[in-house]
Order: structure tokens, then sequence, then C-alpha cells
């Protein structure tokens, strides 16, 4: 049995025609970049997402920065991001010479603790970077809360939950990047909506910083060779958004079908108490990214030895706190502060995840799991 992480060739077959034909008409049209399509697939964005301003953008790394980069935050601000999550959240809060205090995240649902973030603001901290890890959000009512009455800006990092729902209280709905003052995401091709090649958007319902970061991405042009801002060059290239209005049109059912693969995961391993499964919150739908398990007294490297063996691919994400890298270490961090996300990095490990997963693939996978426990 061949089996991947993510299937991306499988994924491609079954809507080349049209792929193929999208490509070639931008090839023909030669309006390589900010050509129509672009544009088009900006719009459907914003009518998908409900948000009034969609920016695209060359990568998630650079929508998160382009965020900051809008807020007019000031050296040695500080920036709330979550210890357990992929290094690009904090790296542009460095990069920018901000300041990027680390939080520990829940230890069911992965996301940033709220009781944590309360702890960590100060006089210096000006905004909270939440990431909607593995496809489910994190609560934002709480958030929102805390960033009104602290003064905060929330710049919601949605490169591995887009389309997944946030559920209010009231049962209202919105699209997770949608609830924060900017969202971002990215478009990596292994992402729930990805491209081939690099790709990214930042989302917000204002309009002022709509403006500015659509200049900034564009070295902050405001008229040709007239610059009002200190930008990037971070565009979304016009054969990436034409592969991406083909996959938008059908991230509903790749979700979906992301969502089933998890529950039948979930069967396979019902029951076990070495295992615990992905944790689902009342407060957001899960599009499961990832599906992450939490090993319980397993020794992992055996474990990931004999999937190795068996030829089933996974992934340790992640398997080192961001507080413990090196750039990013500091004298105040206490390990007591991190004791969620310095035992996930121990025990979590997710499987296969993606839209073309078949019952007999995760039979397969989860009856070698179950093996060695
Ligand atoms: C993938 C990812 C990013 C960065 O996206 P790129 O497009 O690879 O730059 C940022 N944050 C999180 C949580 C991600 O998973």
């Amino acid at each position: 049995m061949k089996l991947q992480m993510v299937d991306l060739g499988g994924q491609y077959r079954k809507i080349q025609t049209e792929v193929d034909l999208a490509i070639n008409e931008v090839i023909s049209s030669s309006a390589f970049i900010n050509g129509p399509k672009v544009h088009s697939f900006q719009r459907e964005l914003e009518e998908y997402l409900g948000i009034k301003h969609v920016i695209p953008c060359g990568n998630g790394t650079d929508a998160l920065q382009i965020a900051l980069m809008a807020l007019n935050l000031k050296k040695g601000d500080e920036i709330i991001c979550p210890d357990f999550t992929f290094v690009a959240t904090a790296e542009v809060v460095k990069l920018l010479g901000l300041t990027a205090i680390f939080v520990d995240v829940d230890k069911d649902n992965f996301t940033i603790d709220i009781e944590n973030i309360k702890s960590a603001i100060t006089s210096k901290t000006r905004a909270i970077i939440p990431v909607h890890l593995f496809g489910q959000c994190t609560n934002m009512e709480a958030i929102l809360k805390i960033a009104k009455e602290n003064n905060l800006h929330i710049i919601e990092d949605t490169a591995q939950a887009i389309g997944a729902n946030y559920i209010f209280a009231d049962g209202k709905k919105q699209k997770a990047g949608t609830i924060g003052n900017i969202g971002t995401t990215s478009f990596f091709p292994s992402k729930n909506l990805g491209c081939y090649g690099d790709g990214g958007a930042i989302f917000t319902h204002d309009d002022a910083l709509a403006e500015k970061m659509r200049k900034m991405v564009n070295h902050g042009m405001e008229d040709r060779y007239h610059y009002k801002y200190i930008g990037v060059n971070s565009r979304l290239d016009s054969v990436q958004a034409a592969v991406l209005s083909v996959k938008l049109k059908r991230l509903e059912s790749y979700n979906s079908a992301r969502i089933e693969a998890a529950d039948y995961y979930d069967k396979c391993f019902e029951g076990n108490e070495k295992i615990s499964i992905p944790k689902r919150v009342n407060f957001s739908t899960h599009v499961f990214h990832q599906y992450t398990l939490k090993l319980k007294d397993i020794n992992r490297d055996k474990l990931c030895k004999h999937l190795q063996n068996k030829g089933i691919p996974f992934g340790v994400y992640y398997p080192v706190p961001l507080h413990q890298q090196t750039p990013y270490k500091e004298e105040r961090f206490s390990e007591r502060n991190f004791l969620v996300t310095n035992e996930l990095c121990k025990t979590v490990l997710s499987l296969p995840m993606h839209t073309e997963l078949t019952t007999e693939q995760m039979d397969f996978i989860s009856q070698a799991i179950l093996e060695v426990i």
C-alpha cells in the first residue's frame, strides 16, 4: 500500500482538466502578476469568507509580517504568540524588532490558553496572534474580550484552518480568520486550500487597514513609482490564483472529506486508553489540517520506527517548543510556564490526513499503531 501524508497527485487528477485549462489561460494571457485571475480569486474568497477585504500575497509568512507592519508598532512592543505553533508566527515578530511573548496552550485543543494570555499581558503588550492550530479555532470570544479590555490588536493565523466556522455562544457562525482585526492564511500546497507553489492572503473588515496592506504587499506604492509606506514584494501570482479558484469551489467538500476521515480514525482508536483522539470544542468546527493523536505511556520513537518499517508516513508537529528554540530563547521564559507545550512536544503524533484517504488505508495505519501498543 502506497501511503502519503498528503496526496496532492490524487487530488489533482480529479480536477486536472479544469486546472490545466485555467493555468493555460494565464499563460496565453501573459498576465502573470496582478492579472484578472488574481482579482477574481480575491472576490471569490471575500464572498466565501464573508469578509470585506482579501489582500492576496506571496505566502502565509508574509501575510503575518504585513499584518504586523500595518499596525504602527514600535521596537520592544510585545506580541503574544502560542508556544506550540509553526515558527512563522513568531519569526515575523522578531524580524520586525518586536518582542515575541510565548504563552502555553490548552492541553486538549492545542490552541493558546486563555488564562495564560491574561497573565502574560504587560503595559507593552500590543497584539495577540491566536493560531487556529490543526484546523480548529481558538476561543475567539474570550480573546475578543481580553483584547477589548486591554486595547490589543488581534491577528488570527488561519494558515491551518481555512473554512472552519467559529461558533459564538449565541449560535452565530463566522469563518475562521474574519473575527479579529486581521486574519492571515497560507496557500502552501499541503494546506487545506493549497496552490501549486507559494501563496497567501490577508483578511480584514477594516477599510483603512486594507488600503494600507494592499499597498504594502507591493512596495508600499501609492501611484506608479510613488511610495507611501515601506513595503515588501509579496504578490500572489496569476497561475496560483487560477489554481486556487478551481480549488476554492471545492473547499467545503475537501474539508468534509477530511472531517469524515478524522471520524473514521476516531472509530479505529475507540476505547484505547493509551491514545487520545483530537478533541472537538463546542465553539468551532474542526477542518483537520492535521489529525493529531496524543500518546500516553507509549514510546513514541519506537512507534515511529515501526511505522517507518511499514511504509507509513507520520508527522511530529511540533517536536520542540518555540521558547526553547535557539533564536527565540530568553531569560524571561521559565519552564514552569510551558508545562503543556513541553509535554505535547513529546507525545503528539500526526497521521496521514488529506482529501483522498480511503478506509482501507486508515485501517492499515491504525492497525499498525495498535499492534505496537
Ligand atoms: C504554514 C503556516 C504558516 C506559513 O505559511 P507559508 O505560506 O508557508 O509561509 C504560518 N503559520 C502557520 C500556523 C502555518 O501552519
